[in-house]
């Protein structure tokens, strides 16, 4: 068969390892970059282990986590063995949320941290409610009172939340629970399952049916390595679960690679971030085979060697690497991104593995997207329209009232009067409509993202908090790691140029 242009084309392409341009690769599978970023600069990208280089299954996950947390909270804290019968919905909760502890609420807000939606129970506040609660002071986020939902692992926390307060509201009355302690409780119990190894033994028994597997993450690790950047893993979990996560992502993918480890040039695990780049505890070696520590002090971090603990500065003086020459990917925007880009000169790429769905929904309803767009600008025009009539409206008015008008003139008026307020009615019918439509449409997008939050990254027609965050933060953002494959890894990262708004 005789190879086509294009064919000759690809051919030659893939032979002389060429990449493709950004609008070949399709946009589920883009590098998104807030903040441009050159790859020929970087000498050294760390990678984060959970939820970065390995993906969960996220409702096998959920389901784990809030089964084990519940038993918990049953046996450790005297919660009835009746919560545990109830239906927790996985799919309920999306990264970014606020949790009121205090009055057993759970919020969405925009980036002006504005209340967008509020759930007590399965129960949605009212406009009113919402408002009459979240805007009369300034929300203080830090305080204790509010929680955070900032990472995939944490979306159990606020499904329990919400399913219990509900169940707690209808079995003894509103308010008979403390939904400050219920929360408590939660937080204590899903931490222990983290650290007392329950829920880190389940998933060791089956890494294949909690953890996704990507066929391209070896080779994506393997291209970066060979265009001359080093390697480091750097993760909060402790050396045996991420040696046996790692182990089952990346050992015998590779002929050149006997083990996982040969991937990177520096392994570290208790990273303890945002500890890791914010306080100095010092860098421990362990033995890879037992897993105990070593008692000699680390002055180099060398390879084939694994260290625990340490600190940012400890790192870069060891390997001589600084700032702007480092790019970290993680998937944690307080632990992995915001600390670090507030405190340092590390980049950041952050792997949102929610991305591919938020972008299928945007491909699936581009039309309505479009109509959405088209109908909010005619309702803008429509409002002008209706404040221009209706300041009319009063001048003639004025004019009726005023006893100087001249005779011959009123009959005029009066007819103008009409005019205008029939003009009114019917602009005021149609605005009516095409709220009703927008609100019809503005839905259907909403639940085809989340049926209770609708998109994690947007809020009504601004981004969401945590978007912008991920927006102000993370140089970088993508799907999953091995969505680097698809770029040179010299490649120029350029963010769109981003108008303000008396620019458009
Ligand atoms: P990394 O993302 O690779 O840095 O690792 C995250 C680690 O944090 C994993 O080992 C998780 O099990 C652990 N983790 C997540 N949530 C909690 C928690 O609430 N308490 C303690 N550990 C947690
Ligand atoms: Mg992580």
């Amino acid at each position: 068969m005789v190879a086509t242009p294009l064919d000759v084309e690809s051919q030659l392409g893939a032979l002389l390892g060429d990449s493709s341009t950004e609008f070949d690769v399709s946009r589920r599978t883009r590098i998104y970059c807030n903040r441009n970023l050159r790859m020929d600069q970087i000498e050294l990208i760390g990678f984060d282990m959970d939820y970065t280089l390995a993906l969960y299954h996220q409702d096998k996950l959920e389901r784990l986590s809030i089964d084990l947390t519940l038993a918990k909270m049953v046996t450790n804290h005297g919660y009835p063995a009746e919560i545990r019968t109830l239906s927790y919905d996985p799919h309920w909760a999306i990264r970014g949320l606020m949790v009121d502890r205090e009055l057993g609420n759970v919020f969405k807000m925009d980036r002006h941290s504005y209340v967008g939606r509020c759930y007590h129970g399965f129960r949605k506040l009212s406009s009113d409610e919402r408002k009459a609660i979240y805007r009369n002071e300034k929300i203080n986020l830090s305080s204790d009172r509010y929680d955070w939902i900032d990472t995939l692992f944490g979306l159990p926390e606020a499904v329990m939340y919400v399913t219990l307060v509900d169940w707690f509201d209808r079995t003894r009355g509103p308010g008979a629970i403390a939904y400050d302690k219920l929360f408590a409780d939660i937080r204590m119990s899903i931490d222990e399952a983290h650290r007392d190894d329950t829920l880190k033994s389940v998933i060791k028994a089956d890494l294949a049916g909690y953890i996704v597997k990507d066929p391209e993450l070896a080779e994506t690790l393997h291209k970066l390595r060979s265009s001359g950047k080093k390697l480091f893993l750097l993760t909060n979990s402790l050396w045996d679960y991420t040696d046996a996560v790692m182990r089952f992502l990346l050992d015998g993918q590779r002929q050149a690679y006997a083990s996982w480890r040969n991937y990177f040039d520096v392994v570290v695990v208790g990273g303890a971030k945002p500890a890791f780049f914010n306080e100095r505890r010092p860098f421990v070696q362990l033995d890879p085979t037992t897993g105990a520590t070593l008692d000699a002090e680390v002055k180099q971090l060398l390879r084939d060697r694994v260290y625990m603990a340490g600190n940012v500065a400890q790192f870069e003086e060891m390997t001589h690497i600084r700032g702007e020459h480092v790019l970290y990917i993680g998937d944690h925007i307080y632990g992995d991104i915001l600390r670090l880009r507030k405190q340092h000169m590390w980049r950041t790429a952050m792997v949102l593995q929610e991305l591919d769905r938020e972008i299928a929904v945007l491909q699936r309803l581009e039309n309505n997207i479009r109509d959405l767009d088209l109908l909010d600008r005619r309702r803008r025009n429509l409002e002008s329209e209706i404040d221009y009539q209706g300041l009319r409206l009063k001048k003639i008015q004025r004019l009726l009232e005023d006893a100087a008008t001249a005779a011959p003139l009123r009959p005029r008026l009066d007819d103008e009067k009409k005019l205008t307020k029939l003009a009114l009615d019917s602009l005021r019918d149609r605005h009516q409509l095409m709220t009703e439509e927008v609100t019809s449409l503005e839905s259907t997008l909403d639940r085809a993202y989340n049926p209770h939050w609708g998109s994690c990254l947007r809020e009504d027609n601004e981004n969401s908090r945590f978007g912008e965050q991920v927006n102000d933060y993370a140089d970088l953002y993508t799907s999953r790691v091995a969505n680097f494959l698809s770029y040179s890894p010299l490649r120029y990262f350029r963010a769109p140029r981003r108008p303000m708004p008396h620019e458009v």
